[in-house]
């Protein structure tokens, strides 16, 4: 998987190869971009190119082969969730005393570190931090550049200061990743001390074309949609659910459409009765909400002649036609209905009173 592999932000890519061939590569980068957008994945990629042992060029610039033991060995980190659940898992079996002291990563070559946010606070803690300190000093066994891998960026107070010791005086021989949808929760002097590369959004058209490519069971209405709803990620639309989405969008509709038809609200309640227990439904009430969310938004977008902009396109004549049934000021109180639910929600209302509350928003004015 060379990095002709990697979708989007070619500019970006081109400057870290850039970087790589020069060998003036940064000993601290941070990958900065939406959840989703290939940060893990291009950090991996960048780690096989500095290690490869057949190492190659492609447009001139350096590649890797992804056969060798460094690339083989590195790519086994590629899915991050199956490793992070395996090293749970391994801290669980461990003695009550072990599990205290052990903290969560992922080391599948011994010169790649993966340090992921350790459960169940999912913040990088300071051991973590200090297990990093007491191995970069040494140089690589069977890499030129040893690599670190920080997921989050979500640290504890004194693992961030730990980790700012580090970036004052990196060895030569390691790189320091770190992974963040938003640079502003680093401290600035560990901004300051790290070269940031941002990875942006992708068009859905873009996304759309690699979806071609990479989920043929998905027919072209299917990929058109799931390319409008990844928010140009690509990471998100291939672990898209579509059938999760689907199902939910088909409750949301159902409401809608009882409410603008002025019907009772026996349809609602038919649909949320089922959801009230335990944190499955709590699951389904939270994707029902976003659904609904995305549903009143696009039809404000035909609403206000922005059909260009519609998410949900593989219905968008029934969505015309609900547009045109409801005038601006309902969706908009539709709207402010469901902050009212999640506020709700978030209070730990009873769910059914909520959205009880909801059902009223809709009401059509007399
Ligand atoms: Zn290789």
């Amino acid at each position: 998987m060379p990095f002709s592999d990697f979708t989007g932000n070619p500019e970006t890519v081109q400057r870290l190869r850039e970087m790589l061939a020069r060998d003036h590569f940064p000993h601290a980068v941070i990958l900065a971009g939406a959840h989703g957008s290939g940060k893990y994945t291009l950090a991996l990629m960048l780690a096989r190119a500095m290690n490869c042992l057949e190492p190659r060029a492609a447009n001139g610039l350096p590649d890797f082969c992804g056969r060798c033991s460094n690339c083989t060995r590195i790519a086994l980190a590629q899915d991050l969730d199956a490793r992070f659940a395996e090293a749970v898992e391994a801290r669980e079996n461990l003695r009550e005393t072990d599990k205290k002291e052990t903290r969560i990563f992922i080391q599948p070559h011994p010169d790649l570190l993966v340090i992921p946010p350790d459960p169940p606070q999912m913040m990088i803690k300071v051991d973590q931090v200090r297990h990093v300190i007491q191995r970069i000093y040494y140089r690589p066994a069977e890499a030129r550049e040893s690599v670190y891998v920080f997921t989050s960026s979500a640290f504890m107070k004194e693992a961030a200061n730990s980790l700012l010791k580090v970036l004052e005086e990196p060895p030569e021989f390691a790189t320091i990743f770190l992974l963040t949808e938003n640079p502003g929760e680093l401290l600035p002097t560990i901004r300051s001390r790290s070269a940031i590369f941002t990875l942006g959004a992708l068009a859905a058209s873009d996304l759309e074309s690699q979806l071609a490519k990479l989920r043929p069971d998905w027919n072209p209405r299917q990929r058109a949609l799931v390319a409008r709803l990844s928010e140009g990620a690509m990471g998100r639309a291939l672990s898209f659910d579509l059938e999760s989405y689907v199902a939910a969008r088909g409750h949301a509709l159902a409401m809608l459409k009882s409410a603008l038809s002025g019907s009772d609200h026996s349809e609602l309640f038919k649909t949320t009765e089922t959801y009230r227990p335990g944190a499955e439904g709590r699951q389904k009430i939270e994707s029902l909400l976003r659904t609904l969310y995305l549903l009143l938004e696009d039809m404000m977008c035909l609403q206000s002649g922005a059909g260009q902009l519609v998410r949900n396109t593989d219905i968008q004549g029934e969505l015309k036609k609900m547009a045109e049934t409801a005038d601006f000021a309902w969706v908009q109180r539709a709207a402010e209905g469901l902050g009212e639910v999640e506020r709700g929600m978030r209070r730990n209302l009873l769910r059914s009173l909520s959205l009880d509350a909801f059902a009223t928003a809709l009401e059509p004015r007399a």
